[in-house]
């Protein structure tokens, strides 16, 4: 019979967040697939632990992932660890799991800690509906690129950053959604230095203008702010739900109503998809 895969989230900074369950996890399995043994062989260590481990990363993922697939097909339990966090969510592991599930082998996911579920929870920002970004590229043309797809976006937004990318990243926000939208600027989550800063996108930039960005950050930026149906919006509004209870739907009847009475597509679509969700 298959081994099974287990996915461990591990600390993102205060090593107390390891979790009963997680560590267990640990324990248990046949081995770990780490993503930097270095790292993992510290939590180890904190829990009094001992384990074989194979190194899995994104410089080896192509020929580890199959030779890991081996073994849990063979039957024995895998966990997987990164350096931080839950592995998958921007770090390697997409990929195992794929693999693992593609093949028919289980994958069993423990709950645990996650910047992302961190910031967006501290930031203050609606938490409702959200658009997790993970890291932006690396170059300046492909990160405007992926923001100006982002301009129009309602939902709040969480973006991973590293600290030498941040003024460059800053700035770009500032570019694309304007200086006053909302800002959650999260630092060192659960660490020592731990900082929350909750500012507009303006004020981030010069707060870093004047300091050198050090540590870890999530950025959570709120989304832009839903517009009403104008020109001509109650018209174009109440045809498109016209044009929704005629069976149309939503995506089309925004279109439609838009075009009939010169409003805005985008504006229409989603104040119609508010009042439907309401
Ligand atoms: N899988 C991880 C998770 O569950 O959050 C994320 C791994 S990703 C390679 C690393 C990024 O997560 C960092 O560049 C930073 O943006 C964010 N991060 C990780 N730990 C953090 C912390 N303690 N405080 C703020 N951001 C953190």
């Amino acid at each position: 019979m298959a081994g099974k895969l287990y996915l461990v989230p591990t600390p993102i900074g205060n090593l107390g967040d390891i979790s009963r369950r997680a560590a267990e996890v640990l324990e248990s399995a046949d081995f770990l697939a780490a993503e930097d043994t270095r790292v993992t062989v510290k939590l180890l260590n904190h829990l009094g632990l001992k384990k074989p481990m194979a190194a899995y990363h994104r410089h080896n993922c192509e020929t580890a992932g199959p030779a890991i697939l081996r073994r849990l097909e063979a039957g024995e339990s895998c966990a997987l660890v990164t350096d931080a966090g839950t592995p998958a969510i921007s770090d390697p592991g997409e990929d195992l799991v794929a693999l693992c599930a593609a093949a028919g082998v289980a994958v069993e996911a423990i709950p645990g800690p996650c910047a992302l579920t961190v910031a967006l929870s501290v930031s203050g920002l609606p938490t409702g509906r959200f658009t997790f970004e993970g890291f932006l590229p690396l170059n300046k043309k492909n990160r405007r690129a992926r923001l100006e797809g982002l301009a129009e976006e309602e939902r709040t937004m969480v973006f991973y950053e590293a600290p030498h990318k941040l003024r460059a990243t800053l700035d770009d926000l500032a570019a694309v959604f304007g200086p006053e939208r909302p800002l959650a600027v999260c630092r060192e989550l659960t660490k020592l230095h731990e900082e929350v800063l909750r500012l507009t996108i303006g004020e981030a930039v010069e707060h870093y203008a004047a300091q050198e960005p050090r540590g870890e950050f999530v950025l959570v930026a709120g989304g832009r702010p839903a517009q009403a149906a104008a020109p001509d919006g109650d018209g174009a509004l109440a045809r498109a739900e016209q044009l929704r209870r005629d069976g149309l739907p939503l995506k089309a009847a925004a279109a439609q109503a838009a075009e009939e009475f010169g409003a805005k597509r985008r504006a229409l679509y989603n104040e119609l998809l508010r009042r439907e969700e309401e």
